[in-house]
């Protein structure tokens, strides 16, 4: 039977973006608003609904930071590759991304004890060379594209993965923290009617949103009315690797 689909994620940034442009205390403390309440505001609210979901992380949050990695895995969330230090893919030469992920695979590989299966661009930037690095190692599938309402697979040098397509406008960041435009009452308005179209339509959204941000104050009610909906309307609310998946072994897929 089909079921709207919620993939629900969150990206671990904490202050890899800020440490690497070398920001200031203050901007890197929003980061590690993480550490102290965001994460565990997040992960309270998940095990409330009982909900596995997946956690993109920079590699070296999971090495400065291998408690929070610890937390996450401990109630059976995926984890999956978010960039090293949270870099801009199109601004790295092949030698420097070509160390991205490298050091990515193996920072959290070591602390995982699994393959790396997910992937999603640090600010949904891809190089030219992106795509050859996400097939040579071997990944099963990306979450950065914004072109399809639904995932879909890529071909790519005979490597077969799937991509689970994103928007802007279903991320915390832009509204809450970067422009700060919209109220955290007036996003779960326009997210209620993305879930109510998805619902309707029978189809796929994928919400992304930062302990960091949704976990601050008041704003994770945001997080449980969402899940609330998506539960009480029968959506599936997959990890990233099962969502992957399900669609790879799509009889429908060519
Ligand atoms: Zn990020």
């Amino acid at each position: 039977m089909k079921r709207p689909i919620l993939f629900l994620s969150f990206d671990l940034d904490v202050d890899s973006a800020e440490a690497y442009r070398g920001a200031d205390p203050v901007a890197r403390s929003r980061g590690r608003f993480t550490v102290k309440k965001g994460l565990d505001k997040v992960l309270s609210v998940l095990d409330k609904y009982d909900v596995r979901t997946t956690f993109f992380v920079p590699g070296w949050v999971a090495e400065k930071y291998p408690w929070l990695l610890e937390r996450i895995m401990s109630r059976g969330h995926e984890v999956a590759g978010h960039g090293y230090m949270h870099e801009r893919l199109d601004q790295l030469s092949w030698e420097e991304e070509n160390d991205v992920f490298r050091k990515m695979v193996s920072s959290i590989t070591s602390r995982t004890r699994e393959k790396l299966l997910g992937f999603r661009a640090p600010y949904w930037r891809w190089s030219d060379n992106t795509l050859s690095f996400l097939a040579s190692y071997g990944f099963l599938y990306d979450s950065s594209l914004m072109d399809d309402e639904e995932p879909y697979v890529i071909e790519h040098n005979g490597v077969r993965m799937v991509e689970l397509p994103v928007d802007w406008r279903l991320d915390d960041w832009p509204y809450l923290e970067y422009y700060r435009s919209l109220t955290p009452r007036e996003l779960l308005d326009m997210w209620m009617d993305e879930l109510r179209y998805t619902k309707e339509s029978q189809g796929y959204i994928a919400l992304t949103m930062h302990p960091q941000c949704i976990g601050r104050g008041a704003r994770i009610r945001v997080l449980e009315s969402i899940i609330k909906y998506a539960i009480s309307n029968g959506f599936w609310l997959p990890r990233g690797s099962e969502l992957a998946e399900s669609v790879i072994q799509s009889p429908g897929v060519e």
